[in-house]
């Protein structure tokens, strides 16, 4: 019922769904995901397909063992396998005339708001010219400190900038069980979560997160980002014949059903950044103001924790250490320590400089 009512769906397929355990790769199982895919065609979805298996498919062509590779060898044994899964797909997609195009994205493209709307664009204009778009990480490129490095919350982020309705990550499991369903034999498939808090993380964490390429742990971080984008999530298992059409039918899956939110695109992006750069700790004056509304001035500032700069991601945190807010600093980390604690009217006096007086500006800011 959801899938049918959304317009734009992304679905995030891993390298186990792709290639089994002894490096064959699962043909039938792509050749039916073509035909759900070929549905979904018909009913004029918007689809986004987000794919690992770059990797994968290096270390099958090179004869490699995925774990006995360094990081800069499989950054090069991604790029020989990204060309390799695009011919995988371009061959079986093509049967059925479904025409697909490659983009290629960093953590970097996803956190720089220009080049997340020209993202957004590109995804569109592909939609108008009736391709689909598959995504991975630019593992050739990317560095291991600002990475994705799982496609879960990649695909989460791509559903959020290009506001999708729905995103589908196809895992090995069922979805998320109250319990490790392997060693507990009452453990329950949990078919709609509404509420993301504690509970869910512990299960998320402790019992199950053996599971899946990036496990559970990066799916709920996932869900956590479609549901302040108003996105829905679901987790299903793709290990069905026909994954996509199994969750119509049998909706044997996890929901993660979205917050209603009036927040702007702008600021559901915001609120979404995977890597803030540092942390502001307030005073509950400032807390109290930031309730209001209003913007975060120098004067309510107690400590800066990080090096940033001006435009970066931080978090806001009261004197507890809790989060509070996310917002862009109008200011580096290094200025701010020049004048956290100080009245407005003496900033550009005591940096010597100029500028603006608030330091995160609501506008550029948002409560979690
Ligand atoms: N981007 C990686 C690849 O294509 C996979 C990341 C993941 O497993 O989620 O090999």
């Amino acid at each position: 019922m959801y899938l049918k009512e959304s317009k734009t769906i992304v679905i995030k397929i891993g390298s186990s769904l792709l290639i089994d355990e002894k490096k064959v790769i699962r043909q039938r199982w792509l050749d039916n995901f073509a035909k759900d895919i070929n549905d979904l065609v018909k009913l004029k979805k918007n689809i986004i397909i987000v794919s690992s298996g770059a990797i994968a498919l290096g270390c099958k062509k090179l004869n490699l063992n995925k774990k006995s590779i360094k990081l800069d060898k499989s950054q090069a044994v991604a790029s020989i396998g990204q060309i390799e899964l695009m011919n995988l797909f371009k061959r079986v997609f093509s049967k059925r005339k479904i025409n697909l195009s490659q983009i290629l994205i960093t953590l970097e493209d996803t956190e720089q708001r220009r080049r997340a709307i020209n993202a957004k664009r590109t995804l569109e204009n592909l939609f108008e010219l009736g391709y689909i778009p598959v995504v991975n990480e630019n593992d050739s490129i990317a560095t291991s400190e600002i990475k994705y490095g799982d496609n879960d919350r990649l695909a989460s982020r791509v559903a959020q900038i290009s506001s999708a309705d729905c995103l589908v990550l196809l895992s090995d499991v069922d979805g998320l069980y109250s319990k490790n369903p392997k060693l507990f034999k009452n453990a329950k498939l949990i078919s709609e979560i509404r509420n993301l808090d504690n509970s869910i993380e512990k299960i998320a964490t402790k019992s199950i997160s053996e599971y899946g390429t990036g496990g559970m742990r990066t799916k709920i971080e996932a869900a956590k980002i479609c549901q302040n984008s108003g996105c829905l999530m679901v987790i299903a298992n793709g290990l069905k014949s026909r994954p996509i059409n199994n969750i119509i039918k049998n909706n044997k899956c996890t929901w993660f059903l979205p917050k209603v939110s009036k927040l702007h695109a702008r600021k559901k992006w915001i609120i979404s950044s995977i890597s803030p750069k540092g942390d502001i700790i307030v005073d509950d004056g400032a807390i109290a103001a930031l309730k209001k509304g209003k913007s975060l001035l120098a004067a309510g500032i107690k400590k800066v924790n990080g090096k940033f700069n001006k435009g970066d991601h931080i978090k806001i945190l009261n004197k507890e250490l809790t989060e509070f807010a996310r917002g862009l600093a109008s200011f580096s980390s290094d200025e701010i320590r020049i004048i956290q604690g100080k009245h407005s009217n003496k900033i550009n006096e005591l940096l010597g400089y100029i500028s603006k007086s608030e330091v995160i500006h609501k506008d550029d800011m948002v409560e979690v």
